[in-house]
């Protein structure tokens, strides 16, 4: 038995500067600490956020309600319990909230006690994080994942109205995940030398995922070909492709899609997707549709999903009921795993799970909110997902990802499988 001897939290920053919750579990192995990120485009669906609402700290986004709920309720219950029992100590914060969407404490206080208790429970067992995670899930860790970077931030990462969100690089031609990284290097500093030559130095100021947001380039087209160019311009034609993620619930309103000052139907936006894939090289597309239009996405898929990867972010928000119901009506075929959508690590392995034995993939993904906690980098080894979605290859909030990766795929050495283009499931062509 580890005891989980010690158990506190504290209010701390993120990086967009708001308020988030950091968490100390202490036992005989030390100490161990995690943190919350925060969504911007966050889904209606998503377990609850808990902020003070006191606007006179933090214009309301204190979380000083979320640190008391740690200390006063979460604590004195676990305190003294197996830090190796994962399932059991999430059961039990999930009791102790008892609500479907963690309304009651928050799951901004019940996810990084989740966190820190698998850290604690690694180093009980003298494991590295994704190795502990990897026996938790059932699998050999060996996938080191191919990154999706968001080099082009838009929509309300970049302070934009009608605007698609992400415009993302996956370097599938890679041999190697630090080949990969190397390339998604140097090709978004190729983009920043374009971007400056063509539109001037406010077109490099960087969006909240740090990529930039070059507010001139509203078509998503010629955000496309400026970042292909790059890419050539680096020397890496062909080995690179092209996701998406529009985050489309943020520009949905009573039924209509509003791009720029284009008005779409889903029916429409579908076709302007199809498009899309005619000419450029994409193979993945996050949240086309927005998050309660279940006929526009199943008729995504159906128009789609034999070819690329149709992503639900907040169609599923990391919940296997919303992941069930598209299972069963083909609404996509890959699931967008973010932690504190949901808000314990049992029930996001539940959710990879689920994606899984469907045939479908799952892509792990930081928040725009990120913290210096790299926790997703072992997650998303620890589970085979084979992709990660956190951000462009600039801040120190992204980076420690990527950078955690870079240690982990050293870890592995010979044992490492980088998967490219076979990231995919079989059913994509
Ligand atoms: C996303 O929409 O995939 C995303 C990372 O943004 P946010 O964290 O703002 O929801
Ligand atoms: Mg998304």
């Amino acid at each position: 038995m580890t005891e989980i001897l010690q158990l506190k939290a504290r209010e701390v920053l993120d990086s967009r500067g708001n308020p988030t919750v950091e968490v100390d579990v202490i036992t005989k192995d030390g100490l161990f600490r995690a943190m919350t990120p925060s969504g911007a485009s966050a889904g209606q669906h998503e377990a609850i956020e808990l902020r003070d609402n006191d606007k006179k700290r933090y214009l309301g986004k204190g979380t000083l309600n979320a640190v008391k709920h740690v200390n006063q309720v979460i604590a004195p219950k676990i305190i003294g319990m197996d830090c190796k029992y994962q399932e059991t100590l999430d059961n039990v914060m999930m009791k102790l909230d008892g609500t479907e969407n963690k309304e009651k404490l928050g799951a901004n206080s019940i996810l990084p006690v989740s966190m820190a208790i698998a850290k604690a429970g690694a180093a009980a067992k003298e494991l590295p994080l994704y190795g502990y995670i990897a026996e938790l899930f059932g699998v050999l860790p060996q996938v080191i994942p191919v990154p999706m970077c968001n080099v082009i931030n838009g929509g309300k990462h970049a302070g934009q109205e009608n605007s698609i969100q992400e415009h993302m690089l996956m370097p599938t031609g890679a041999k190697t995940f630090h080949e990969g990284i190397r390339m998604i290097s140097e090709s978004y500093h190729h983009l920043s030398k374009i971007l400056k030559e063509t539109y001037g130095a406010a077109s490099i100021l960087i969006g909240d995922e740090g990529g930039f947001a070059p507010q001139e380039i509203t078509s998503v087209t010629d955000r496309f070909d400026i970042m292909l160019k790059a890419v050539d311009n680096a020397g890496y034609d062909g080995k690179m492709k092209i996701a998406l993620d529009p985050a489309s619930s943020e520009f949905f309103y009573d039924g209509t899609y509003k791009i720029g000052k284009k008005s779409f139907s889903g029916g429409e936006l579908v076709d302007f997707y199809v498009d899309l894939c005619k000419t450029y090289p994409i193979i993945s597309i996050e949240d086309g549709l927005a998050e309660d239009d279940w006929d526009s996405w199943v008729e995504i898929t159906k128009k789609l999903g034999t070819k690329i990867q149709i992503v639900g972010d907040d169609l599923f928000v990391t919940n296997t009921a919303r992941i069930k119901k598209g299972i069963e009506i083909q609404a996509a075929n890959s699931v967008l795993i973010k932690l504190n959508q949901i808000g314990t690590l049992t029930e996001t392995l539940d959710a990879i799970k689920m994606a899984h034995d469907a045939g479908w993939t799952a892509v792990v993904s930081h928040r725009s909110g990120e913290t210096e906690d790299t926790f997703i980098a072992d997650l998303v080894v620890g589970t085979s997902a084979g992709q990660i979605k956190t951000g462009a290859p600039a801040r120190s909030d992204r980076n420690a990802k990527y950078n955690q990766l870079l240690r982990i795929e050293e870890e592995l050495g010979e044992e490492a499988e980088y998967p490219g283009i076979d990231f995919r499931v079989d059913h994509l062509a």
